[in-house]
C-alpha cells in the first residue's frame, strides 16, 4: 500500500523519477538524489514502512538481500573497496524521509568520508 504523501511511495509508483539500480516484487533501489559519494544508492521497501520499527520482519529478509546485491554491484562498478549501509530512524538519527531506507555508500581508503 502507498501513502499519498509519502516521496519514496511516489518514487515506488513511478510519479516522481529515480536512477533505477535494481527493482523485484518487493524492494527498490536507486542512487541517492543528493549523494554523500558517488554510487551513493538507496535500498527501500516498496510497502510504505515509515521506519525499521515499523518494517515486517519477512520484508526485511527482501531488503537485506537486494542490499547485498546492489551493494557488490555498486562496488564492483566503481571500484569502491568497502561499503557503509546506514539505516536512519526518528528526526533525532538524522531521518528526512518517512518511508524506511538503507543508505549504500561506497568507500575508499582515504576518500575523507566521516560518517
Ligand atoms: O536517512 P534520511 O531520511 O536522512 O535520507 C533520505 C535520503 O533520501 C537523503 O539522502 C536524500 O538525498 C534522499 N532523497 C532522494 N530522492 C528524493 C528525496 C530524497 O534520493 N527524491
Amino acid at each position: 500500500m502507498h501513502t499519498a504523501d509519502c516521496i519514496f511511495c511516489k518514487i515506488v509508483t513511478g510519479e516522481i523519477p529515480c536512477a533505477k539500480l535494481y527493482e523485484d516484487g518487493q524492494v527498490l533501489a536507486f542512487l541517492d538524489i543528493a549523494p554523500v559519494a558517488p554510487g551513493h544508492a538507496l535500498v527501500i521497501p516498496k510497502l510504505h514502512c515509515a521506519d525499521l520499527f515499523d518494517l515486517p520482519d519477512a520484508l526485511g529478509a527482501a531488503l537485506l538481500a537486494a542490499q547485498k546485491l546492489v551493494g557488490r554491484a555498486v562496488m564492483t562498478a566503481l571500484g569502491a573497496t568497502g561499503l557503509n549501509v546506514q539505516q536512519n530512524n526518528g528526526v533525532s538519527a538524522g531521518q528526512v524521509v518517512f518511508h524506511a531506507h538503507v543508505h549504500l555508500i561506497p568507500r575508499r581508503d582515504g576518500d575523507g568520508l566521516a560518517l
